[in-house]
């Protein structure tokens, strides 16, 4: 199972990304953990990109997709990989194409979690207590829903042209929002 993950911040990409890993037994590859981790080991990625991210921007195309094109090609993505967080700009997604298409791996799916916005702001509060995020605050989640709706989400219209968007109600407990995930999915396994 080869799959992208999809959907505005605070709509449980990270959650669920990890319980479909766990159940098709594939890496779950997170572009935002992976920077996340440089930051906090302070390696020159992380010097890089930490400020970048406490602003809610976007990390440059080109260092993303250079790390992401490594990380593709580690031998534990055989069995597969759910990609999170990456493509966020067409940018990206072209440069996926061209990575995957010269892994030889072809995605079987995108998965877009559909969360009504409403509800969004909300969980990233309450997600900023409990993890201490250095860019879960008002300010910076403001911006971060700017940049998904206007960089991101028109990626979804290029996935849904292809045929390749499987769209998933994201709203109501894990477990729940699990099961219709991996309904979903069972198309593809
Ligand atoms: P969320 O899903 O809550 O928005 P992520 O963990 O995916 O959070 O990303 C956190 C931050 O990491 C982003 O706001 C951005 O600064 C950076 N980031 C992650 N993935 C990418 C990417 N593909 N391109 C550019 N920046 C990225």
């Amino acid at each position: 199972m080869r799959l992208l993950i999809m959907g505005p911040p605070g709509a449980g990409k990270g959650t669920q990304a990890a319980l479909i890993a766990a159940h098709f037994g594939i890496p779950s590859i997170s572009t935002g953990e992976i920077f996340r981790s440089n930051v906090q080991r302070q390696t020159e990625l992380g010097q890089v990109v930490d400020q970048i991210m406490r602003s809610g921007g976007l990390v440059p195309d080109d260092v993303t997709i250079q790390i992401v094109a490594d990380r593709l090609a580690e031998p534990d993505t055989k069995p597969g990989f759910l990609l999170d967080g990456c493509p966020r700009t067409m940018a990206q997604a072209e440069a996926l194409d061209g990575i995957l298409e010269k892994l030889g791996t072809p995605l079987d799916t995108v998965l877009a979690l559909v969360v009504d916005p409403d509800l969004l702001v909300a969980r990233m509060m309450k997600r900023a207590e409990i993890e201490h995020r250095a860019d879960d605050n008002e300010e910076t989640i403001r911006e971060r829903f700017a940049v998904y709706r206007e960089a991101t989400a028109p990626l979804l219209a290029l996935y849904r042209e292809r045929d390749q968007l499987t769209e998933v109600d994201g709203f109501g407990d894990i477990d729940v929002v699990n099961r219709r995930i991996l309904e979903a999915l069972a198309a593809f396994a």
